[in-house]
This record gives structure tokens, C-alpha cells and sequence, in this order.
């Protein structure tokens, strides 16, 4: 059933009853803010907003890391009557001018670290009134100050089936970062969606590594964790120590990570030295998780197996999880099962109206009250999107087994077709990172000297004595993994079509902040 309020009413609706329980906490700093100040100075902020001039239809930018402060920014705006779009920190003045532009953003929230890549964004863009900077910066009106208004709360008449709370751009993995509109609606649904699958109540604490900003952050570690009234700790950007250590100190019960952090938490030594027995379950999402990896990685910490869930931020973003209480049943692989309210179906990728039976893999297409009312200012990309039957087409390839649990091959763009067979790169970087001289790995198609687009592999060598039990890695000895020795790994595992034609090795995966592989930035290096 569609949930029909507004993005703060639908989170914050019982912030002032849980009064002084921790919502937030700075894990660097340790300061905190109760649900009952996140009531009270979200409406604060509000009032202030609308004084300083920000109307219904708006658009806010925020623009800041993981901080305490960040959802007492976002629910204000909306409760001002803004669409709020998040812009990554580390984004360049040009692409955030973009944004900007495309947008049409009026107002920015920042902080001061970032203050002059905003002004420089905003001057390049033109049209924003005012720049908000969070903590405090010269000639600038700080959330501090504007907590001190006392101006009216505003009184907005928000519909929730059409107004845009959030306007979240999408990761640019394939291609250039789009707007994606979505409602109060769609939001306050999926979150209910998910709420059968995901008990985070009053006493659980979430860290918060992955930015608020993308899609899985904002949902899965703000506005799920505080509609539900756990504490969230917050970390400003992933470093594996503090990240690890944060866990140990604030006690941390649940973290919502992407396959990199799996990776990290599975291979590498510096997770032995830290008490992580507080936690009692992962979720993984964003990107393909090997199952041989989340079980690596659950064992070594001695956790039920990590659930993944899937979804994208043009559906509000989720579709499917696995059940946290559940993730002991779930087939290893699997992304979960489908939220409640919501149609999927699995369609031929050669005919979008022939639809596929159990285990037979194509694209995964969706209709639910979580799809997106489009992408901003982008009516043909939407329609390309958005069936007319209201079928949104995912890009995904995937299948489902007989009790409904989906699994999720790869996108349909990364797939490598070599000579009539399709290759995906997520399974062949699966196979990779199950070496034991490989600390990373990536897959891209490439053309052969045949013009045949065949797989090649980009390898991170493991440190030797890095291995999941072993000891602190000896940096000086690197093993000399050979591009012959990582064909032959690859060869003997797989039929021959999906044999790995060549490696180039790095020093680092490219990826985006939400953990997917950038494979666009290893074009080029082959
Ligand atoms: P863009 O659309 O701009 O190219 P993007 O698709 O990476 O970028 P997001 O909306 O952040 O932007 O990501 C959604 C995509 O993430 C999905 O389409 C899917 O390919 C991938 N994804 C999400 N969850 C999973 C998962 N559990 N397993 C595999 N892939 C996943
Ligand atoms: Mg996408």
C-alpha cells in the first residue's frame, strides 16, 4: 500500500516521542543530536528557510560528506517545500555547476571545506540566491544561525503523490549522471516496503560509511534507520581503521556496506585486530557480490550469511532484499525477494514482450509505487526507461528461482558479447577474487585483433601473508602473480568462451562512491 505523506512526515513522524534516544552520533567526535533536537531543529531550520525566501518547487543543493548535521538540513528543505539534490563532495566546481544548472537549483547547503568549490560551482551556474554553509565559514549564514530564527513554522501544502522530495543523480557508471525525480510518495513507500525486511528499531546502531548522498546511503542508513528510531553513526568518508575501529567503539549491530567493504572485511588482515562481535548482520548492495565472498567474509566474522538487495536509484531505489531475519534460508547469490506492492517480471533480451521462466536470465523489469516520475527535463530518456504500461526496464540481467528469489548477472550494456555468447564481467571478477594472489579485480570486453570482443582482466596484487587468517602483510615481497598464471586460473574454471584474453595489472580498481567499478576509466589502459 502506497504511503501518502511527506519524506519528513514519513521519518521524522515520531522523532518528538523518542525525545532524548540518540538519532545521530559523529563517529570521529562523538557528538550527538536525540531524535527529540532532530524534531525540533529540522521544523527550526524550516521556518528559517522559508523566511530566508525558499518556496514550494525549489531545489536545494546539499552538498557535504556524512555528517550529523546532514538530515536536519534535508528535512527542512523538504518540509520547506524544496526538492532536495544531493551533490557528491568530492564532485569539481564544472560538475557541480552542472548539476546545478540541470537542476535548476536555487539555495546550496555546504560545509566549509567545500565552501569554495560551492561558490565557484554557483558563480560558473548562476541562479542560486544563497549559499548555507552547515558549520561556519566568513560571510555566510551557518544552520547554527539559522537555528536562532524565529520566524513561522511554514505551512506547506505538499502532494505527495507529484511533488519531488528528492532529486538524487544516478551513479554516471554508464553513461552521464541523470536527475531522477522522485516523490514524497515513492520514497515514504519504499521505505515502508522495506520495513518487514529490515527491523532496525530503538536500541540497533548503523554506521554510516556510505554517503548520504547516493541513493542506498540516504535510504539505508538515514531515513530507514530513523524512521525506525535506531542510531545512527556517522562517518565522514571510508577509511578501513577508522571504519573498523568505529565498529568496536559506538558497538555498531548493523552495516550496510557495497562488495568493496565485503572485500576488505573478507581479505584483509587489520580486521583481526579490531572487537567486531557486536555486529549481528551485514546487507550488501550496488554492485554484484560474489556468494563464495559473502560467505568468506560472514565466516571469518562469524556472522549469519550476508543478504544483499537490489535496487537503483530510479526506484526510489529498492525492489528486493533479503530478509534480514532470513538471510540463514536465502540461496547463496541471491539479491532477495521482491518488497511487497511491487510487479516484476523477467523479459527476453531479444523481445522486451516475451517474458522468461523460472532460471532462464533477462532483463528484470519493474512497476511498483517506487518508480521514479521520470528523470528531469529528460522526457525521451524517461520514455526509453518507462513503458507505457508503467514498466520500468532496469538494464539488469537477472533470473528468479521457483520461490521467488532473484539473482542479478550483471547489466545488460556490461555484458561481452564474444562470438555469440555472452560473458559477465561480474562473474569472471568473482572467479578472479577467489585467488589467493589477488587483493582486486575488474573485467571489461575488449577487441582482439579478430574484432572479437573478448574479456580482459585488470588484477590488484594481494600483498603476500594477506590472506583472510594471516598475518600483517610483508609489503616488500610482493608475489610476482604473472599475466600467464591469471589466464590459467581462469582457464581451467570456466569454458573456454569466457576465457580472459589478457591482464593489465594496477595498483587500484576504479570505482564510484557507491563501490561500483568505473570500467569506462580502465578503457584505455588495456
Ligand atoms: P547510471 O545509471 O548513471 O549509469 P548506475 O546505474 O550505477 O549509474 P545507480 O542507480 O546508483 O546508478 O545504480 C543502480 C545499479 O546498481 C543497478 O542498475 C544495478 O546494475 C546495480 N546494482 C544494485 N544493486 C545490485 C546488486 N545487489 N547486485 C548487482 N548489481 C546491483
Ligand atoms: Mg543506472
Amino acid at each position: 500500500p502506497a504511503v501518502e505523506e511527506p519524506i519528513h512526515e514519513a521519518v521524522l513522524g515520531r522523532a518528538a516521542e523518542r525525545g532524548d534516544t540518540p538519532a545521530l552520533i559523529d563517529g570521529v567526535d562523538g557528538t550527538t543530536l536525540t531524535y527529540g533536537q532532530l524534531d525540533r531543529f529540522h521544523r527550526r531550520l524550516a521556518a528559517a528557510f522559508a523566511d530566508a525566501g525558499v518556496r514550494k518547487g525549489d531545489v536545494l543543493a546539499l552538498h557535504s560528506p556524512n555528517t550529523i548535521a546532514f538530515p536536519t538540513a534535508f528535512y527542512a528543505a523538504t518540509r520547506a517545500g524544496a526538492s532536495v539534490t544531493t551533490v557528491h563532495p568530492l564532485a569539481t566546481p564544472e560538475e557541480f555547476a552542472k548539476q546545478l544548472r540541470d537542476s535548476a537549483a536555487n539555495w546550496i547547503v555546504t560545509v566549509s571545506p567545500l565552501l569554495e568549490a560551492a561558490r565557484q560551482a554557483a558563480e560558473l551556474a548562476g541562479g542560486v540566491r544563497e549559499i548555507f554553509v552547515c558549520d561556519s565559514a566568513p560571510g555566510h549564514r551557518s544552520l547554527i544561525d539559522l537555528l536562532g530564527s524565529t520566524a513561522p513554522e511554514p505551512e506547506i501544502d505538499i502532494d505527495p503523490v507529484t511533488d519531488v522530495a528528492a532529486l538524487p543523480y544516478s551513479s554516471g557508471t554508464t553513461g552521464i549522471p541523470k536527475g531522477v525525480m522522485l516523490t514524497h510518495r515513492s520514497i515514504a513507500t519504499n521505505l515502508a516496503q522495506l520495513v518487514p525486511f529490515l527491523p532496525m528499531g530503538e536500541g540497533e546502531r548503523i554506521l554510516a560509511v556510505l554517503p548520504f548522498f547516493h541513493i542506498y546511503g540516504l535510504t539505508a542508513l538515514m531515513n530507514a534507520p530513523l524512521r525506525q528510531g535506531a542510531t545512527v553513526v556517522v562517518l565522514p568518508r571510508f577509511d578501513l581503521d577508522t571504519f573498523l575501529a568505529a565498529i568496536e567503539k559506538h558497538r555498531i549491530s548493523g552495516l550496510f556496506v557495497a562488495p568493496p567493504i565485503v572485500l576488505a572485511l573478507a581479505k584483509h588482515p587489520a580486521v583481526a585486530r579490531y572487537d567486531l562481535s557486536s555486529l549481528k548482520y551485514i546487507v550488501s548492495s550496488a554492485a554484484p557480490l560474489d556468494a563464495k565472498l559473502a560467505l568468506a567474509c560472514a565466516e571469518r566474522l562469524g556472522l549469519p550469511p550476508i543478504g544483499q538487495g537490489y535496487g537503483m536509484t530510479e526506484l526510489s531505489p529498492c525492489t528486493h532484499l533479503v530478509p534480514v531475519d532470513a538471510a540463514q534460508d536465502a540461496p547463496p547469490g541471491t539479491v532477495g525477494r521482491l518488497v511487497p506492492g511491487t510487479e516484476m517480471r523477467i523479459v527476453s533480451l531479444d523481445d522486451p514482450d516475451k517474458d522468461l521462466g523460472v532460471g532462464e536470465a533477462g532483463e528484470i523489469v519493474i512497476r511498483g509505487p517506487q518508480v521514479m516520475k521520470g528523470y528531469l527535463g529528460q522526457p525521451e530518456a524517461t520514455a526509453a526507461m518507462i513503458d507505457p504500461g508503467g514498466w520500468l526496464h532496469t538494464g539488469d540481467v537477472g533470473h528468479v528461482d521457483t520461490e521467488g528469489w532473484l539473482f542479478v548477472v550483471d547489466r545488460v550494456k556490461e555484458l561481452i558479447k564474444y562470438k555469440g555468447f555472452q560473458v559477465a564481467p561480474a562473474e569472471l571478477e568473482a572467479l578472479l577474487l577467489t585467488h589467493p594472489g589477488i587483493a582486486d579485480a575488474a573485467v571489461i570486453g575488449v577487441y582482439n585483433e579478430d574484432n572479437n570482443e573478448v574479456p580482459h582482466a585488470f588484477v590488484v596484487r594481494q600483498p603476500s601473508g594477506a590472506g583472510p587468517a594471516g598475518p600483517a602483510p610483508d609489503l616488500s615481497d610482493v608475489p610476482g602473480l604473472s599475466e600467464g598464471e591469471v589466464m590459467m586460473y581462469v582457464a581451467e574454471r570456466v569454458a573456454p568462451y569466457k576465457r580472459v584474453r589478457g591482464v593489465t595489472f594496477i595498483d587500484a580498481v576504479p570505482r564510484a562512491a557507491s563501490g561500483k567499478i568505473l570500467r569506462r576509466e580502465l578503457r584505455g589502459l588495456s
